[in-house]
């Protein structure tokens, strides 16, 4: 099917939720992406933080397909190996306890706001203002962007919203009704906005204090974007709940709630499910992630080409940008308005990045990128932000 007819179909058949650049993905290799008419681009997209590994990767595929080649979902009626697995992985790695499986992002913060619900047997949750948990209820009462809750109220109850990056302003916001502080150790959609380095640790004492549940959203930060498995590891600290997701299973859907064992036995049985949870695809995909994440030190290189890409976008030097800021492979370039034209010069030229909080642009690149790639990407950003002069 060729591109034109694709978009109509697309037009006549779904929903109409997304705004999408016109452009058929057709395969991807490494940090390359090609449309339907094998045109190539750089991806600094990575399926919006969630392809760690990079496009077709053979050993990946290979270990999922022989997963898939075995049994797909026996369900969560009964024990299976590659869920157990991950789940002890996960819970090393984090030093937490134990972990609820499901499919996505939003449905690892149901999960955590029902668990802190029940162990604390407290309602109010304070989350940050201009932050993102998700689309179904309970995220999109935590999340802090009213533009997109507007349309959807009432929402669910006992959420309250704090500027970021302020702690005592958590602390003014406790009640004894409170259960539990929710937030992410870096905001993505708002724009990657990076906070005190200290910021968490003061949270950890307030909640500490309070005794109330500290909740991190990692699905963004998590699974070694920022430098460190967890984003919060930088901090020398341990929430009591963290959530993980997108680079999780390297684009396979999947979603960890993971929880301190004092707080994960809270959950009793018949308490939390999932239909496709912990299904042994998904956990096959995470484990080889994980494994090849340790194995070809990837946090350490998402460090290092974070550093270099950076330093190569501050050397990009047109007044159309406003600030640069970023950690290991989450980084933002806010620009000074809205650069929805020159991403769109981008994608000609053949490089895809995408934009965030309006004026934005994000980069989250494969883990695996290296310095060639980066140049190249430079390349073709500096070449349009230079041409358009915006
Ligand atoms: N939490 C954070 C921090 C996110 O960035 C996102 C998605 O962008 C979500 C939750 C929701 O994840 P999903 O789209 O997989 O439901």
């Amino acid at each position: 099917m060729n591109t034109e007819k694709i978009i109509e179909l697309e037009h006549e058949y779904l929903m109409h939720t997304y705004s999408r650049s016109d452009l058929v993905i057709e395969y991807g290799n490494g940090c390359y992406i090609f449309d339907k008419n094998g045109k190539k681009y750089i991806d600094l997209v990575g399926g919006l933080a969630t392809c760690i590994l990079g496009h077709g990767n053979k050993e990946f595929t290979e270990a999922v397909k022989s997963q898939i080649e075995k049994i797909t979902n026996p369900t969560n009626l009964y024990y299976s190996e590659e869920q157990v697995l991950l789940a002890e992985r996960l819970a090393k790695i984090s030093g937490l306890g134990k972990c609820f499986f499901s499919n996505s992002g939003t449905e690892s913060i149901e999960a955590a706001i029902k668990l802190a619900r029940k162990h604390t047997k407290k309602t109010q949750i304070i989350s940050t203002k201009n932050s993102f948990h998700g689309r179904t209820f309970g995220s999109l009462a935590a999340t802090g962007k009213n533009k997109i809750k507007s349309q959807f109220r009432p929402m669910l109850q006992g959420f309250s919203h704090v500027e970021y990056n302020n702690a005592p302003a958590i602390e003014k916001a406790i009640t004894p009704k409170t259960a539990a502080v929710i937030l992410e150790p870096i905001q993505g959609e708002a724009g990657v906005i990076i906070p005190h380095k200290d910021y968490l640790k003061w949270l950890r004492e307030i909640c500490d204090k309070h005794e109330i549940l500290m909740v991190l959203d990692e699905v963004q930060t998590g699974c070694g974007r920022t430098g460190k498995f967890f984003a919060f590891q930088h901090s020398k600290i341990k929430p009591d709940i963290v959530t993980l997701a997108k680079g999780l299973a390297n684009g396979i859907p999947i979603g960890a709630t993971i929880a301190s064992d004092d707080v994960a036995k809270s959950f009793e049985k018949g308490e939390h499910g999932s239909t496709f949870g912990g299904n042994p695809v998904s956990c096959k995909a995470a484990n080889f992630t994980i494994d090849f994440i340790l194995k070809n030190n990837l946090m350490a290189n998402a460090s290092a080409q974070g550093k270099y890409l950076i330093r190569k976008l501050n050397n990009i030097k047109p007044d159309s940008i406003k600030e640069i800021r970023g950690k290991g492979l989450m980084i933002g370039m806010e620009m000074k308005s809205n650069p929805s034209t020159a991403i769109k010069s981008c994608i000609e030229k053949g490089l895809l990045a995408n934009l965030t909080a309006d004026k934005v642009i994000r980069f989250l690149p494969p883990l695996i990128i290296n310095k060639e790639v980066i140049d190249k990407a430079v390349k073709v950003l500096s070449s349009v932000l230079e041409d358009k002069k915006l």
